[in-house]
């Protein structure tokens, strides 16, 4: 559903991705790791079309975003939805009202629907009730996750984009997030591209993992197969640089 070829992403001269190649297939969850800096989140703002490219070719859902005109890319937008490293919430929105934010470009519907739509996506991402009407700064740490990954919830979407969901959790925190992104993925049939440095993360949910380092997708498998990567950075991270 992700197909990315060759990219090459600079800032000035400051060189991020050089002939990056990353496929998300159907249906998995593709664990994204790399050092702090090797451009985990620059990718994933460079496949939802918030970061410019130099070089290379990325098509989303079969389409090259980059080569649709605004409408036809709006509606490919639609089919995907994104939780940002920093949460990006509203803070002058409530949670509900920041769940509604999408919705609002879905033509016809009510007042009413918008917001009974978004209280479903509130408690699909395991929130309370009384948290609809909670600002984003009422709410713990891990309850903010949980109103972000709604409002990426908010349209149905085919493919999840989540940009570390799991920092800043504590371990038990961090594990019902992860129980819950298998849930979702298992009952909506998602794709989810996930950038994560935690180890249990991605033991527990990932189908495949994908390295960033030198500037690209150095190499790609399954947690058995990280293993056994003749790489200093890989080799460390994988066995447990903290164990
Ligand atoms: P972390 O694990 O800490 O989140 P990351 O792998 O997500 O790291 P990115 O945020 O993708 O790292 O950043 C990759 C590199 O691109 C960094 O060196 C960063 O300083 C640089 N960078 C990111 N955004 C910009 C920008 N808008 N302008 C200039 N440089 C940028
Ligand atoms: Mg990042």
């Amino acid at each position: 559903v992700v197909c990315v070829r060759n990219l090459r992403t600079q800032f000035g001269p400051h060189l991020v991705h050089e002939g990056l190649d990353l496929d998300l297939f159907r249906g998995e969850i593709l664990g994204v790791v790399g050092a702090s800096g090797s451009g985990k989140s620059v990718l994933l703002r460079a496949i939802v079309g918030l970061e410019v490219s130099q070089a290379g070719t990325i098509e989303v859902l079969g389409k090259t975003l980059a080569a649709l005109p605004g409408s036809e890319r709006r509606a490919v937008e639609q089919r995907w939805g994104v939780m940002f490293q920093d949460g990006a919430l509203f803070s002058s929105l409530t949670v509900r009202e920041n769940v509604e934010v999408p919705l609002r470009a879905v033509p016809g519907l009510t007042d009413a629907q918008r917001r009974g739509l978004a209280e479903l996506k509130v408690s699909m991402a395991g929130l309370p009730w009384k948290a609809n009407n909670n600002y984003p700064s009422e709410l713990s740490g891990g309850m903010r996750k949980r109103a972000g990954l709604a409002r990426a919830l908010a349209l149905d979407p085919e493919i999840l984009f989540l940009d570390e969901p799991t920092a800043g959790l504590d371990p038990i925190g961090a594990a019902a997030f992860d129980r819950l992104i298998l849930t979702l993925r298992d009952a909506l049939n998602l794709s989810v591209f996930l950038v994560t440095h935690d180890l249990d993360t991605l033991h527990a949910c990932c189908d495949r993992v994908a390295v960033l380092a030198e500037h690209k997708v150095l190499t790609t498998g399954t947690m058995a197969d990280m293993l056994k990567v003749d790489h200093p950075w890989v080799h460390e991270y994988f066995h447990g640089a903290r164990a």
